[in-house]
């Protein structure tokens, strides 16, 4: 979590350059904020808690060619402009932003205090500027100073520093990402591509385990442990500056359910015999484990039915975060599919070590070409759903769930059915999502805004998309909303139904709607507010939602007006869809 962005070269105006950027970041994290300009032999910090959005980047006109910048997603220490970065060392020589946790910070603090080191944050990071000073008594060399400081740390990081004396920019990753973004005038480094993309589309990678040093002139990537050089690849990226705006939507979120007809059909448009070499390493894997977390789990969820009803083919679905008590069962002959919108997912990284030390062969499915998840796998296919910027993450589930279905028919000869059948589906969305549907489901989200629970329930592969109901009118709108097994209502969660506790049920026109219609009687005979998304309407229902039969594609439909009613419960609400409290995109810490 957090976004970093920084800056060194020609350019007079870094201090500008950085917060404007930054803002591109902001989905990362949004409670504090910070930025640190070289100004002569100092460093010059403005620091404070809320939203790099509202900070006025004119304010930094201070002439300055090197700064960094900093959103924060706190994990130590708590929402302060104290706790805030950028980090200094006493004089203000040294400057730090940091993405992700220092594990030992506190013996790492204990002994610096006694060596006359003082704290002014609680958080981990003020120890990084500590001790580089520290280990710059032993080197004038700034960039071998922070290698060492940096062999003293044990977590998941990614570090911006500066010295100013030198006029030297640093990082050093082993787990956060960090891009280089290659001007004309200087290098722009940051965890994600927006912040740079107005500035220059080539980049450089910065991998785990190693360091580059700049100063703005040239770049060197070394081995973070050893210093060796290693050389790097400049990459041109191919999507531009407006797939990365809002344009004429109010949100990220709106904008991004919207453009799933769009996205559907990228994400299907695969390159045949890639898919067919995967959907064949799948066939002849012993032993298939597929791997997410949170949206990405569902879409995990939904492809064991995908993988079941198409291909008759068993694979382990897992939390990312749950998986390591699986690694018995891993061979060098078994595959992990690894889902990730973001490609740097910590959970699902830590999965696919586990998965590599035992040899098995990682599948990648992300929205993010070049991430660590990309380039770390034996075969990646990508979503191609363009940045997604809202933290609730929508078209990239629906990508990942076309991908995955894509495969299921590609393992059983029918690649070409696949497509045709997301194409139709995606056609179909595109007729779905007209002003009048939104708005229907907008003066429903009216009426419902204000209730203290919402049940969502499915069977068959509308049961993971009842999960995902639940944590995107959660995570946007706050309303406690769960979602159930059809099947498992009279287990326990029909004894929380209320009169008129909003209940949502997701069918489609199969085989088993026979059983969630009867479900749906059984939710409205206990006094529940019954709401059907479904191709028919039914009696059962008090309000219905009309969506598209799309046969086994039916739960990528089913979840697209839940989608919107959580955008329009959020907004209703007079919540930031885009930026939940307590969330951040890109979940880079475990
Ligand atoms: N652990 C650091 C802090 O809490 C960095 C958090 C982040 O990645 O934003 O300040």
């Amino acid at each position: 979590m957090c976004g970093i962005f920084g800056y060194v070269g020609a350019k007079n105006n870094a201090g500008q350059l950085v917060v404007k950027g930054l803002k591109n970041l902001e989905y990362r994290g949004y409670d504090s904020w910070g930025v640190a300009c070289k100004v002569g032999e100092t460093a010059v910090v403005e620091k404070d808690i809320g939203k790099i959005s509202s900070v006025d980047e004119s304010q930094f006109s201070e002439e300055c060619g090197m700064a960094i910048a900093h959103t924060r997603w706190a994990t130590h220490g708590g929402v302060t402009p104290a706790n805030a970065h950028p980090h200094l060392n006493a004089s203000g020589t040294i400057a730090v932003v940091h993405n992700g946790i220092i594990e030992n910070y506190q013996t790492l603090r204990d002994d610096l205090k006694t060596k006359g080191y003082a704290f002014k944050s609680e958080t981990d990071t003020e120890v990084i500027p500590y001790m580089i000073e520290e280990e710059m008594k032993a080197t004038d060399d700034f960039a071998s100073a922070v290698r060492n400081a940096c062999s003293k740390f044990d977590g998941r990081y990614g570090i911006l520093a500066f010295h100013t004396e030198s006029n030297t920019l640093v990082a050093t990753r082993t787990g956060s990402p960090l891009i280089v973004g290659v001007g004309e005038e200087g290098y722009f480094i940051a965890s994600d591509i927006p912040a740079f993309m107005e500035h220059t589309k080539v980049v450089q990678y910065l991998d785990d385990g190693e360091m580059l040093v700049t100063d703005g002139k040239s770049i060197l990537f070394t081995d973070l442990e050893t210093g060796q050089e290693h050389p790097k690849r400049e990459i041109e990226i191919t999507w531009s500056v407006e797939q990365a705006q809002k344009g004429e939507y109010a949100h990220f979120m709106l904008k991004e359910i919207m453009e799933q007809k769009d996205s559907i059909a990228r994400a299907v448009n695969q390159d045949e015999q890639q898919i067919q070499v995967i959907a064949d390493a799948i066939k002849n894997a012993r032993g298939t484990f597929i791997i997410g977390c949170g949206t990405a789990h569902k879409a995990c969820m939904a492809a064991e039915y995908f993988f079941s009803v198409v291909a008759e083919k068993h694979i382990n679905v897992t939390s990312a975060g749950e998986f390591k008590v699986h690694h018995h069962f891993l061979k060098p002959e078994s595959l992990l599919i690894v889902v990730s919108q973001s490609g740097e997912t910590a959970d699902s990284l830590e999965a696919m070590k586990i998965a590599r030390g035992k040899g098995a062969k990682v599948l990648a499915i992300t929205n993010a070409e070049g991430s660590t998840i990309d380039r770390e796998a034996d075969y990646t296919l990508l979503i191609n759903a363009g940045p997604e910027r809202a933290v609730a993450s929508t078209k990239a589930l629906t990508g990942q769930m076309a991908v995955l279905m894509l495969i299921a028919h590609t393992m059983v000869d029918k690649l070409h059915e696949g497509k045709t059948l997301l194409l139709e589906t995606v056609s179909m969305i595109n007729d779905m999502l007209n002003p009048r549907y939104v708005e229907h489901i907008e003066s429903l989200a009216e009426e419902i805004q204000n209730t203290e629970d919402l049940y969502i329930i499915g069977k068959s592969w509308n049961y993971p998309m009842a999960l995902e109901s639940a944590i995107k009118i959660q995570e946007v709108s706050y309303i406690h909303a769960e979602g159930f097994a059809a099947s498992e209502l009279k287990h326990g969660p029909l004894a929380l139904i209320e009169e008129r506790t909003p209940c949502i049920a997701l069918l489609g026109n199969d085989e088993v709607t026979p059983d969630i219609i009867s479900n749906t009687i059984e939710l409205k005979a206990r006094g529940a507010r019954t709401i059907g998304i479904a191709p028919e309407n039914n009696e059962a229902f008090d309000e219905w939602i009309k969506v598209p039969d799309a046969g086994a594609a039916q739960a990528i439909v089913n979840i697209i007006p839940i989608q919107v009613f959580a955008y329009f419960l959020a907004v209703k609400r007079g919540m930031d869809p885009d930026m939940p409290r307590n969330l951040a995109k890109s979940v880079t810490v475990k």
